[in-house]
């Protein structure tokens, strides 16, 4: 099993969707973010087999049945794991490695050489003869010489062969560029150069290495005006972010995410070292994250349009969800930050920086703009969304600032503003509340684990506590990282999940990526059916790092107590499971999930 290196199971898991290889076994249809179908493992006429696309797995809710992928092959396919990995492998035309050599390590060491390659084409491009239109709109932006070579910008003609040809001659295959993004390959066949007539960003990681390139449109060329290398395997475009690699290692612990390549460039120009930006797509929960590795707070400096507001909003949120302090820059009187410091200078611009609102701020002056504070009526809807808005708050000292900003502005008794907010807290307390109780019902009801894993019925609580962090971590596989710093896997109280836990520290340890298929291939059938089970069952709540600690928490406190009185201490809650299942076993007339 171990035999086949992770890099190319990750491949693998790229490239053999889920959802279509499942397709041509079993009839899907689409409801909301999963799929579902008669499951191919047992009879039924109603379905209760699952596909999630988002965690590239299946579950069966009638006979248990579940896993990635591969496990789906082998099952209906009757194969072992590493012949199903074969006929997967086959079907979407990906070479097997051979005995020991790792292909797609290779094949990404290939793409970022050609890469790097590629990049010093452009930039000696710039001062040959076709450069000087892309040279004329770099300094028609302001950019110095300095700037332009230290973020090694460039120029790709309008040519159809130029770059194919100067890398083929630097000893680079066909199948190499166009794995790279760089090539095309035209339907005779004919490769050509993906990026022509172009102002080349090379997008640079924290190694160093060239992953990508990012092309703005120049003079008459035809095609959308900023153009970006697609996935690879040697890029994510999800997970990057432009110029982190020289902001990174920017004093302070501050970051701008700024809209643009050129914002950024601008920015660093003019002593602003801390700006980033996404690659040409809205910021990801990924990148988010990211950001949060190097700054405790990151000030938002998008368009003064509406599209960057909207834009604005949608990062301010993201950046909440995962703790970052966030501040919002309102560029009055300009189009973006290069413009404002243009106009104004980079002085105001930094006043601008550190008086900047925080997100709280910019959400208060937003809900202002949406009701009419002259009216009865707009006051009171602009009250309630208020304090929705401070519901959220973690400080009581912010609360209690906005509170009384709030009510002296309206003129309403701040007590009353106070009320509302505990209301609206305590609704959501309850909702918390429910949540863990309809946890604790599926998991009575639950199937492939209560046979397999006698010790879930026994420590019920830490199990739950198990579950929901595996949950976590297989959607945040930056928080495993924390959650390992934590706990080791021998903490884990009952049997499946500490084999769970086992495989997620040890890819994280490696260095390796957290998904279905590297997982499946380090644990046994069981294990794999249990995870599958808790990838389709998880109530879709998204929760964060903090609630992450927390489950290591309860799970430690569980661990020690059930060291201590490993019979005692749990036989009512024992007996209380037995209830709830006979209960419901009175309920559904029978044990509909048996076999
Ligand atoms: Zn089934």
């Amino acid at each position: 099993m171990a035999l086949i290196p992770d890099s190319f199971l990750t491949e693998l898991q790229y490239r053999a969707d889920a959802e279509s290889i499942i397709r041509s076994y079993v009839q899907l249809k689409r409801s909301g973010r999963t799929l579902k179908g008669l499951c191919p493992f047992h009879g039924e006429r109603t379905p209760s087999f699952f596909v999630y696309p988002e965690t590239q797995s299946f579950y069966c809710f009638g006979c248990g049945a579940g896993g990635g992928v591969i496990n789906f092959i082998q099952r209906i396919e009757n194969l072992g794991f590493v012949e199903a990995v074969n006929f997967l492998a086959q079907r979407v035309g990906l070479p097997m490695p051979e005995e020991t050599d790792d292909t797609a390590g290779r094949l990404r060491l290939r793409i970022l050489e050609a890469n790097r390659e590629a990049a010093r084409h452009f930039f000696k491009n710039l001062s040959g003869e076709g450069g000087h239109q892309a040279l004329d709109y770099l300094r028609s932006r302001g950019l110095m010489a300095g700037t332009i070579r230290r973020f090694g910008l460039g120029y790709a003609p309008e040519s159809w062969q130029g770059l194919t040809d100067h890398l083929k001659h630097r000893g680079f295959t066909e199948d190499e560029l166009v794995a790279a993004g760089l090539t095309a390959r035209g339907e005779s066949g004919r490769c050509y150069d993906v990026f022509r007539g172009r102002v080349m960003f090379p997008i640079i990681d924290l190694r160093g290495a060239v992953v990508a390139f990012g092309g703005r449109l120049m003079g008459e060329a035809k095609g959308p005006k900023y153009l970006n290398t697609n996935d690879t395997p040697a890029f994510k475009k999800s997970r990057n972010l432009y110029a982190l690699n020289m902001a990174k290692s920017h004093k302070g612990d501050q970051l701008i995410l700024a809209e643009g390549y050129m914002d950024v460039i601008a920015l660093h120009q003019a002593g602003f070292g801390n700006a980033v930006a996404t690659l040409g797509t809205a910021l990801t929960p990924e990148q988010a994250r990211l950001i949060s590795q190097y700054a405790a707070e990151v000030v938002i400096a998008y368009d003064a349009d509406t599209a960057g507001r909207r834009a604005t909003r949608r990062a301010a949120d993201l950046f909440d969800q995962i703790g970052l302090r966030v501040r919002v820059l309102e560029l009055e009187g300009a189009k973006d930050p290069d413009d404002y410091i243009k106009k104004r200078g980079k002085e105001r611009f930094a006043q601008l920086l550190s008086g900047s609102q925080s997100a709280t701020e910019y959400e208060i002056a937003r809900l202002r703009e949406q009701h009419d504070l002259n009216s009865g009526e707009g006051k009171i809807s602009f009250v309630q969304a208020f304090c929705q808005l401070m519901a959220t708050l973690r400080s009581p000292v912010e609360t209690d600032v906005y509170v009384s900003m709030i009510a002296g502005e309206l003129g309403i008794a701040k007590e009353a503003i106070l009320a509302s907010i505990a209301d609206i807290k305590s609704r959501k307390q309850r909702e918390q509340a429910k949540k863990i109780d309809r946890d604790l019902h599926i998991f009575a009801e639950e199937t492939p684990s209560r046979r397999e894993d006698p010790k879930r019925a026994i420590h019920r609580r830490a199990a739950v506590a198990e579950d929901r962090l595996i949950r976590l971590m297989m959607k945040n596989p930056d928080y495993a990282e924390r959650v390992a710093e934590q706990m080791s896997a021998h903490e884990a109280v009952t049997e499946l999940n500490g084999r769970i836990f086992k495989a997620v520290f040890d890819k994280i340890a490696a260095g390796e990526t957290l998904h279905m298929a590297s997982l499946s291939a380090s644990l046994d059938q069981a294990a794999t059916r249990h995870l599958s089970w808790l990838l389709a069952t998880g109530d879709g709540v998204a929760e964060g790092l903090t609630e992450a600690l927390d489950y290591v928490n309860t799970i430690k406190a569980e661990r020690a107590r059930a060291e201590r009185d490993p019979t005692e201490s749990d036989s009512k809650e024992l007996q209380d499971y037995i209830d709830t299942l006979k209960k419901i076993k009175r309920q559904s007339g029978g044990n509909q999930y048996g076999k």
